[in-house]
């Protein structure tokens, strides 16, 4: 096997089925990446438990998002593939690290500010210290690399300042500053053409859909507003229909979809309906697999379990050199 350039670590909330918009998002990159790096894919249910009301479904969403992700192509063979929680050294780094964060920092962070506004009846403590918990995840496996959206690189920011504060706190260099690996990622928008697709807005499309249920969601898309009549020109650069082709049709369809929705060559129907069997085509080798994984869900828990185990091992290491680095043993 090649050598692998470096290890890569990446979270995901366990939002239950996976949608377009985080396949295109980002679990297209995480497959890719599995190529030339150690990589390490953690389903972080610690973190949900800021937000969620219930954690009922949380089992049950953990188990669609990684057998998505099993289907999707994630090798379990190479790639570390585990729960957050079934490794709990990651709570007493946090711990650790909560002591060389100042406050204002994490009060100061805008995705702090925007949560409270959008969760104003429970602002726990959880919701404060996210940042040193995904802070955590990352430093105790140690990661070169972490992918992301540019949108998100003041976590990475602030994950590499919680490495210098505690290296020259303690005078070690055990905790290791991770790199943003920066992918362009899409930003999918959902079939109401307007916001990015999300199942809370209910405008997602989900991966494991039947080919049937996803050609109805593509025939609810919304298309260009201007477009009334069939006899109406569209616009296709602000239809998202036509972004849709852009990923899942070939050169020559992207092509005769602008020319010909311009002139009204092509009615919505028609167009829409080649874009839903273009995804299913693209989604069928992925529902296949999903079909045989989902056979056999105990295959899913154990794959889970080795993979805490594999991580375990590592983070077991990393806490024994965190705590001699800071005289507790
Ligand atoms: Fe959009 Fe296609 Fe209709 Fe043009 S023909 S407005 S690209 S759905």
């Amino acid at each position: 096997m090649a050598e692998k350039k470096g290890r890569v670590f990446s979270g995901a909330r366990p939002t239950g089925r996976q949608h377009l918009g985080n396949y295109l998002g980002a679990i297209r990159n995480y497959v890719a990446l599995q190529d030339e790096y150690e990589c390490l894919y953690c389903v972080v249910d610690v973190h949900a438990l800021t937000t969620v009301e219930t954690t009922r479904n949380l089992k049950q969403n953990t188990y669609e998002m990684a057998l998505d992700w099993l289907a999707a192509g994630l090798r379990p063979e190479e790639s570390i593939i585990f729960v957050q929680s079934h490794v709990p050294e990651v709570m007493e780094l946090h711990t650790y690290l909560s002591m060389v964060t100042p406050l204002g920092k994490l009060t100061d962070l805008p995705t702090f500010k925007e949560k409270v506004r959008m969760h104003p009846d429970n602002v726990n403590y959880g919701l404060l210290g996210y940042p040193i918990l995904m802070a955590a995840d990352i430093l105790l496996y140690k990661a070169n690399f972490v992918p992301v959206g540019i949108d998100q690189a003041p976590h990475i920011e602030f994950a590499r300042e919680a490495v210098r504060s505690f290296n020259y706190r303690y005078n070690t260099d055990v905790l290791v500053e991770p790199q943003m690996k920066v992918t362009p990622v899409p930003k999918v928008i959902g079939i109401d053409g307007v916001q990015k697709m999300s199942k809370s807005l209910n405008n997602e499309i989900e991966l494991a859909a039947t080919p049937e249920e996803t050609q109805k969601r593509v025939m609810q898309m919304v298309t260009d507003p201007q477009r009334m009549r069939r006899t109406d020109p569209g616009r296709p650069d602000i239809c998202n229909v036509f972004t849709m082709h852009k990923t899942f049709s070939s050169q020559e369809e992207v092509e005769m979809v602008h020319r010909e929705c311009q002139v009204a060559g092509i009615g919505c129907v028609d167009c829409k309906k080649m874009l839903a069997r273009n995804i299913n085509a693209h989604l069928d080798p992925f529902r296949q697999r999903r079909n045989e994984i989902d056979r056999n869900p105990q295959q899913v828990w154990d794959i889970l379990a080795g993979g805490a185990e594999r991580a375990s091992r590592i983070a077991r290491q990393t806490m024994a050199e965190v705590r001699q680095a800071i005289g507790l043993a």
